[in-house]
């Protein structure tokens, strides 16, 4: 298929064209010779930050916003820095080569980078339990239960995951603890109730065999106090706490969940798609609502197809089993900067990516470890 993004079918919106100069000024193409913007041909385009993110569903956004925007260059000074620092923090990597290499050339790429977070809500009931303490009991002749979804909750701040437990109202029944039958406590496993087990030291003998003489553990007993009861042969039931009588009733558990979808553009620099995917961006674009809709005329065709399916896979994931409560969509735009550069004769290739400029090292001439050279 042709994804020649001049394509009449992938560009909406054109009209900004011939109001804005979107040619990035002469001395930053000079710089980068092999830029490689959004909008391939003669057209370099880059998107600017909006004032305000726009809000109007399905209405057709104002692209023209995000024009014009431009990726802070990485210069040779920069990539340097930028190496330097990373070798710095590495005890295995040396310092001189990131001093005394020489670049040779710089491909910087601006990749979209966008993702969807879909907060939702989901609900299940279960029966469970606790001591019975003599408190009043919340039970049906106090009413009819409410349903799963009309309990009334404090949501916490949109998009923090939490799980919450809740007592469902008029759910509750006192019932005898069926661990213990209603006395309390029970016979000690360790003695089977009689509070002594067999000393471990002389295994019952009360005697010594080598030296011949009387066991000193138990005293000549042949038993000793046992540990889990403390002697007492019965231990209070850990069911009922004591209690005898347990508190049965419906436990209602909300599980609040962020839900992810992510999508890097795709690009021809040879840097791992993990790193991409946490660089830190710039956002272009931020749309959060109840409910956000597809975008469907983002000049970078692959970020509107992959809002369009973000969203289908989000509601159909959680269709069934879950309320929507706030999603939030956003394109970010992460530079990406190829640099290869000579050292002694040979050429190495880095990456420095994200706002932040990270540094992702493909190979490097001076490495070491535990003061021996890697080669
Ligand atoms: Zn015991
Ligand atoms: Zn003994
Ligand atoms: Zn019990």
């Amino acid at each position: 298929m042709d994804r020649d993004l001049s394509d009449e079918d992938s560009v909406v919106d054109l009209s900004f064209e011939a109001e804005s100069p979107l040619a990035p000024p002469a001395e930053l193409l000079e710089r980068l010779p092999s830029c490689d913007w959004f909008l391939q041909g003669d057209r370099h385009q880059i998107f600017f930050p909006p004032l305000e993110a726009p809000g109007r569903p399905q209405d057709q956004r104002c692209w023209s916003w995000f024009l014009e925007h431009r990726v802070p260059v990485v210069t040779e000074e920069v990539a340097r820095e930028a190496l330097l620092s990373f070798v710095n923090s590495k005890c295995c990597y040396g310092s001189a080569a990131a001093g005394d290499l020489v670049i040779r050339e710089l491909k910087q790429q601006a990749l979209c980078r966008y993702r969807l977070e879909t907060f939702s809500e989901s609900r299940i009931s279960e029966w469970t339990f606790q001591p019975f303490t003599n408190h009043s009991v919340d039970g049906p002749q106090r009413g009819t239960s409410p349903r799963l979804w009309d309990i009334k909750v404090q949501v916490p701040p949109m998009f923090q995951e939490d799980t919450r437990k809740f007592q469902v109202p008029h759910s509750s029944l006192v019932k005898e603890c069926h661990k213990c039958h209603g006395r309390g406590r029970y016979k000690c496993s360790g003695c089977h109730g009689a509070g002594t087990v067999r000393c471990p030291s002389c295994s019952g003998a009360k005697r010594k065999a080598k030296p011949a003489r009387r066991c000193q553990m138990c005293s000549g007993s042949g038993r000793r106090r046992c540990s889990t009861c403390s002697g007492r042969g019965n231990k209070t039931c850990a069911t009922c706490k004591g209690e005898k009588k347990l508190l049965h009733f419906i436990q209602l558990v909300i599980a609040w969940k962020n839900n992810l979808f992510e999508f890097v553009s795709e690009h021809q620099l040879d840097c791992p798609g993990e790193l991409l995917a946490k660089a830190r961006g710039e956002i272009l674009f931020k749309d959060e609502n109840t409910m956000v809709y597809p975008i469907v005329d983002f000049p970078l065709r692959d970020i509107s197809l992959a809002s369009q399916r973000g969203i289908a896979e989000h509601s159909a994931a959680l269709a069934s089993r879950a309320r929507v409560l706030q999603q939030r969509q956003t394109i970010e735009l992460v530079p990406l900067t190829e640099v290869r550069y000579w050292y002694q004769g040979k050429t190495y290739v880095y990456y420095i990516y994200g706002t932040d400029h990270r540094v992702y090292v493909v190979d490097y001439p001076e490495k070491y470890c535990c003061g021996c050279t890697i080669l």
